[in-house]
């Protein structure tokens, strides 16, 4: 498209491209500096699940398999045992966070409220395996999660 003459000589497309750069020069910064700066959570974010306990501290978890059965990554795994009265013991419940898509459809399918989707994002690991947390860890995140005040 051929410009006009008084293009070339106001130089207006670069008036423009400042006005733009003084427009938001002067307005608050939208970016947060992470890892130093906390970046604010809405309350409806799925993060880092954790394990809701009972009164004594067990987890409320009964080996039901809903969880893992209703995953779309395929990435819960539990092993159970029978319990001397019948009951399931959980000899393994694991998640493996780097192939949760944070759905949070384990947490809706959990019919006694155990599993939850919590607030925490920035869980790092050096290698895959990292990622592969157990139930001792997801009951810590759910004790970090009342600290926090966030939790009933
Ligand atoms: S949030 Fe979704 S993908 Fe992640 S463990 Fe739960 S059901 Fe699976
Ligand atoms: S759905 Fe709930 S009770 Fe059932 S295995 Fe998963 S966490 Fe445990």
């Amino acid at each position: 498209m051929a410009r006009n003459i008084f293009d070339y000589v106001f130089f207006t497309e670069i008036m423009q491209g400042l006005g733009v750069t003084l427009k938001h020069m002067f307005k608050k910064p939208v970016t947060y500096k992470y890892p130093f700066e906390a970046t604010p959570i809405f309350e409806r974010f799925r993060g880092v699940h954790y394990m809701k306990t009972d009164e004594q501290g067990k987890p409320k978890c009964v080996g039901c398999y809903l969880c893992e059965r209703v995953c779309p990554s395929e990435c819960i795994h539990i092993e159970t045992d029978a319990g001397p009265n019948g009951e399931r013991l959980i000899r393994k419940y694991e998640i493996e966070l780097d192939r949760c898509i944070y759905c949070g459809f384990c947490e809706e399918a959990c019919p006694v409220d155990a599993i939850h989707m919590g607030r925490s994002y920035d869980v790092v690991r050096p290698t895959r395996d990292g990622y592969r947390v157990n139930i001792k860890f997801l009951v810590k995140k759910y004790k970090e999660y009342i600290e926090e005040g966030k939790g009933e």
